[in-house]
């Protein structure tokens, strides 16, 4: 735990965590308006990839492949972007962002870096995927013990 560490700190909003366990936590972004953005996180503060546990690498895979097709299912999607930057929160976080078939043509594939983080998705929404996605997350583990 860094002290410094906005993740570790946990300033974010425990009403959009859809899962977590010993080694992941998986919340809604409450940045962009773009319904069905989720951020996977490490429960320790490592940078990247390099410094986790095998324990991690091993529930990572399944913890992605739960959350993608919870995603696809849940947003009706053409893409689910996932990228790791680390350059503001320098915690491990993978953004999982669903691409729709409407969206705008200059934030299609690199474009999505500069979509704008305001504002945000209104709350009832968030909240509403977030019951369905923890709902869908729950019966998934229980099925591939993830
Ligand atoms: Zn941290």
């Amino acid at each position: 735990m860094e002290k410094e560490c906005l993740i570790c700190k946990q300033e974010f909003n425990r009403d959009y965590v859809v899962f977590e366990d010993a080694e992941w936590l998986i919340r809604h972004s409450e940045e962009t308006n773009i319904l069905g953005y989720f951020i996977i996180q490490t429960k320790r503060h490592i940078l990247d990839l390099a410094l986790a546990s095998e324990k991690e690498c091993g529930s990572y895979g399944p913890v992605i492949k739960a959350l993608t097709t919870s995603i696809k299912e849940l947003t009706d999607c053409e893409r689910v972007y996932t990228f790791s930057l680390a350059e503001a929160v320098p915690h491990y976080h993978l953004h999982v962002i669903p691409r729709r078939e409407n969206f705008p043509r200059a934030y299609k594939g690199r474009g999505i870096t500069s979509y704008p983080t305001e504002p945000a998705c209104a709350s009832e929404l968030v909240e509403e995927i977030c019951l369905r996605m923890r709902a869908r997350l729950n019966r998934l583990s229980e099925r591939a013990r993830l």
